[in-house]
Formats: C-alpha cells, sequence, structure tokens
C-alpha cells in the first residue's frame, strides 16, 4: 500500500508527509492519549517510519508507554496539536493523529465505534 499522508498541525507551523503503513489504524484509549489529546482517547493512523518527513519545529516528548519502553509523543510548540507518536517497541512505524491529516477520510479505524458520531 503507497497511500500518502499529508497533514499538519493547526496553526500551519509544522507540515509532514509519509506514506501509510501496512499495519492497521486504531483508536487508543489509554491514560496517555487522554492525557496528550485533552480527549477520550488518540485515533492513530501508522506510517512507514523511513517515509515520513516533518517540519523542524517539531517538539518531542519522552515518556514510558505501557510497554514499558519509551515511547515519543510530537505536538506543535505553537499551538499544541498533538502530531506523531512513535515508540522503540516499533520502530518500523511512525503514528500520526488522524484529527491531523489534511484529509481525515481517509482514516479508517479497523474497529469502527460510534462512527457516526465523528
Ligand atoms: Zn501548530
Ligand atoms: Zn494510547
Amino acid at each position: 500500500m503507497d497511500d500518502k499522508i499529508e497533514g499538519g498541525c493547526k496553526c500551519g507551523l509544522v507540515r509532514y508527509s509519509g506514506f501509510r503503513s501496512d499495519a492497521p489504524m486504531f483508536r487508543c484509549h489509554c491514560r496517555d492519549c487522554q492525557q496528550l489529546t485533552g480527549t477520550g482517547h488518540s485515533e492513530i493512523v501508522p506510517l512507514v517510519a523511513n517515509s515520513l518527513s516533518i517540519g523542524d519545529a517539531l517538539k518531542t516528548f519522552e515518556m514510558t508507554g505501557g510497554s514499558g519502553r519509551l515511547t515519543f509523543s510530537g505536538f506543535c510548540p505553537n499551538c499544541g496539536s498533538p502530531l506523531t507518536r512513535r515508540s522503540e517497541r516499533m520502530s518500523d512505524c511512525i503514528y500520526v493523529h488522524a484529527a491531523s491529516m489534511d484529509d481525515p477520510s481517509k482514516y479508517y479505524p479497523a474497529k469502527p465505534i460510534y462512527r457516526e458520531a465523528a
């Protein structure tokens, strides 16, 4: 699959583009996602890590994920939009938040929940 994904933060300072990974998209309800997004969950789209190009302005927050391995959360230092997620455990993937995609209709989680409310 070589579906190109482009997106960026709310204020436009950080832009990215990359290609979809074969890994499934998913919705994550863990505490990290709640705290980082300020909502009940993250909508996550996996991209091929080495296909991603992203603006230098991106800030990265480092934390220990549920797996006990380091997890990196990338966000815009200006508007605070959460943009990327990367884990030591899955080093060939980088995850982007679906809400940051230019075309969010490309997001189709493997298990849609309350999709009509989106
Ligand atoms: Zn921004
Ligand atoms: Zn999560």
